[in-house]
């Protein structure tokens, strides 16, 4: 099986004998490559839907990993246990929002202990979803931006904070390691979002109520995105 590119450098932040919940597995990719390649040593992986369920299940007999990876259906974090003994979570290719959701309804059904290691993939909302870890006391060790069949993601690796933490708003949107390191990947991906405003700003151009003020948000923020790109 052959990983793509995108999952394959969410493995990299998974560590040896790692005990990994995969939510929202779909076919159980991530769990059965770590399962293969790495030095897994037990995942569960969680689907809500009955579709990608079924994939999973067939997925994983196929690979004669049944002992090693447990499919489970199930919203979020209710297909775990405590005698799981989970220390990695990842959650990949859903919103930042829905990340949020996720991990938040873990925490009120005591089934996310806040003591996990979590590598997270979100697709859109990275910034909402910083928002989010710092204010459960988590802080973000590891960020990767990537390009893989002409989409960029970004993926988010976090522990507790083992003092309080805080983000700067430049460090919410763009991502404290991400803006230090300014790959060319990341201003690609600015400039994308930049033009995408002048999109916007085009449209705005030919409305008839008053856009004053939305115009003025919205070049403030490509005047922040530049100033991020071009320092
Ligand atoms: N994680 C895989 C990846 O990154 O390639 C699959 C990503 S796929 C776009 C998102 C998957 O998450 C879908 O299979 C969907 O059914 C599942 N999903 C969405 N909400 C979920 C939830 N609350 N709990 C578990 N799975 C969920």
């Amino acid at each position: 099986m052959k990983l793509s590119k995108r999952l394959w450098a969410v493995a990299q932040y998974v560590k040896k004998e790692a005990r990994v919940a995969d939510i929202g597995s779909d076919h159980a990719h991530l769990p059965i490559w770590l399962a293969r390649e790495g030095d897994l040593a037990f995942a569960v992986a969680g689907e809500v839907v009955k579709g990608p369920y079924d994939n999973a299940v067939d997925e994983v007999k196929q690979a004669d990993l049944s002992e090693r990876i447990a499919v489970r259906l199930g919203d979020g974090l209710d297909v775990i246990n405590r005698s799981d003994q989970i220390d990695t979570i990842t959650i990949c290719g859903m919103g930042g929002q829905l990340i949020s959701d996720i991990l938040q309804r873990g925490i009120a059904s005591g089934r996310f202990k806040q003591t996990e290691r979590l590598i997270l993939q979100p697709n859109v909302g990275e910034a909402q979803l910083r928002a989010f870890l710092t204010s459960i006391h988590y802080e973000i060790v590891a960020e990767e931006i990537l390009e893989d069949q002409e989409h960029i993601y970004e993926i988010i690796v976090a522990e507790p904070a083992t003092e309080p933490a805080q983000l700067s708003i430049d460090e919410q949107i763009f991502g404290k390691f991400l803006m230090r390191e300014k790959s060319a990947i990341f201003k690609k991906k600015w400039q994308a979002e930049h033009d995408k405003l002048d999109y916007i700003l085009g449209q705005l151009d030919q409305a008839r109520d008053d856009v004053t003020e939305n115009v003025a948000n919205i070049k403030e923020q490509q005047r922040h995105i530049k100033e991020m790109i071009q320092s």
